[in-house]
């Protein structure tokens, strides 16, 4: 193989092109990212970058090897599997032995096309676009209590704005569990987050947006609205490749999608049985899946794909690492700290078989933390 393409320069196509510096790779290795700045890491955003206390330069990825090209400002707009080409919105079609499918995920957007003013998270633009307005904004409203919503409420409120968040299910419960969720909500709630149900969903109003509309005809508006309400992976542009789309790009064990082509991150989704795909949509996992793609494009075969199962939330002073299957069913068995204080490690059980690990404001390191979460 003499020539790698990996398209998308986000953690997952970072990684996999450093894997193959790493494994050995000596032949031409080419980047394509449609963004216009350097790659950067997406956790800050919702956190640091979003509440104006850590700066946008912080957020840059390691460096790629030198040897490495990284075509900034390169959209892949179609790929030709049989041809070994990737055509560009912009540019004469790039050819390769090998390709790396890294193209993430975008931001889910509630709006009707073309209505302006709907905030979401998802790129350095949208965090520095929300930042640059939380100095003249007494309210926030955010639509999604998923971790990433459940961040920027926390984010926007210690910058001093009255935050409501509005979801049509119980925030977090079905991400972690109503244990877990239970416990970060009544923190949420302490620290003066409002909480809103709209049981039969939510319609943002006006143009450019003002607010939500929820159920019963009641309107709930605030100075910013923010949009956290899922992501999409960004397939579109594979749609005439014949690779197999479920709601993400279908990978095999080896993060295989054709000959010669592997994928990895936030674009894939792994067929758990039949018929069912799952996503992982999470840091960890993008870098596992990368490493493991990374090696199945060098050496065929490769070695299955072991998802990782672990994540991590920073919201309301809580530092959350959780390893294991969420979300975790009923009470957990507390080996340190005590949770209504804010400091525990816990772990929840299926008989004696530990299924997940939670550590809360502790210490506990991340592989051993996994570690438990694995044991028989
Ligand atoms: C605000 C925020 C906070 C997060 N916090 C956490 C956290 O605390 N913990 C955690 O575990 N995970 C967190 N995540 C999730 C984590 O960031 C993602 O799982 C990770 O970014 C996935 O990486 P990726 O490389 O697969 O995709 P992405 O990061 O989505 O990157 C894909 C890249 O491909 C580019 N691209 C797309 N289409 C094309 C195309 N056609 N041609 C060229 N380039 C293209 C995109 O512009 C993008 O740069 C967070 C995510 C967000 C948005």
């Amino acid at each position: 193989m003499r020539d790698v393409v990996v398209v998308g320069a986000s953690i997952a196509g970072v990684t996999a092109a450093s894997a193959l510096r790493a494994e050995g790779y000596r032949g031409r290795l080419t980047v394509l990212s449609e963004e216009s700045r350097p790659p950067y890491s997406r956790v800050p955003l919702s956190k640091g970058v979003l509440g104006g206390t850590q700066a946008p330069e912080t957020t840059a990825l390691p460096a790629l090897p030198d040897d490495v090209e990284l075509r900034l400002g390169s959209r892949a707009t179609a790929l030709h599997t049989e041809r070994h080409l990737v055509e560009l919105e912009d540019g004469d079609p790039v050819p390769y032995d090998g390709l790396v499918i890294a193209t993430g995920s975008r931001a889910r957007r509630l709006g009707a096309p073309g209505q302006g003013g709907e905030l979401v998270v998802r790129t350095l633009e949208d965090a520095e676009a929300i930042a640059s307005r939380v100095p003249g904004a007494r309210t926030a409203l955010v639509v999604g209590g998923g971790f990433l919503g459940m961040e920027v409420a926390s984010t926007l409120n210690r910058h001093g704005l009255a935050v409501t968040v509005v979801d049509r299910d119980p925030p977090l419960r079905r991400l972690v569990g109503s244990w877990l969720a239970d416990l970060v909500v009544a923190r949420a709630r302490a620290e003066g987050i409002t909480f809103a149900s709209a049981p039969d969903g939510v319609a943002l109003v006006g143009d450019p947006v003002r607010g939500a509309a929820v159920a019963g005809g009641g309107e709930l508006h605030a100075d910013i609205v923010v949009s956290a309400v899922g992501d999409l992976p960004n397939v579109e542009w594979l749609q005439s490749s014949g690779l197999t789309v479920a709601g993400g790009l279908v990978v095999d064990a080896s993060c295989r999608v054709a000959q010669d082509v592997v994928a990895a991150g936030d674009v894939t989704v792994v067929e758990v049985s039949p018929g069912v795909f799952r996503r992982e949509p999470h840091w960890t996992s993008a870098v596992v899946q990368a490493r493991a793609a990374a090696l199945t494009l060098l050496h065929g075969a490769g070695e299955p794909y072991q998802p990782d199962h672990y994540f991590w939330t920073e919201q309301f002073g809580l530092d959350l690492k959780m390893a294991g299957h969420l979300p975790f069913t009923g009470a957990p068995r507390v080996s340190a700290g005590d949770p209504a204080s804010g400091s525990a490690l816990m772990a929840w059980f299926e008989g004696e078989r530990c299924v997940g690990a939670v550590a809360m404001n502790h210490r506990m390191p991340v592989v051993r933390l996994k570690a438990m979460a694995r044991a028989a």
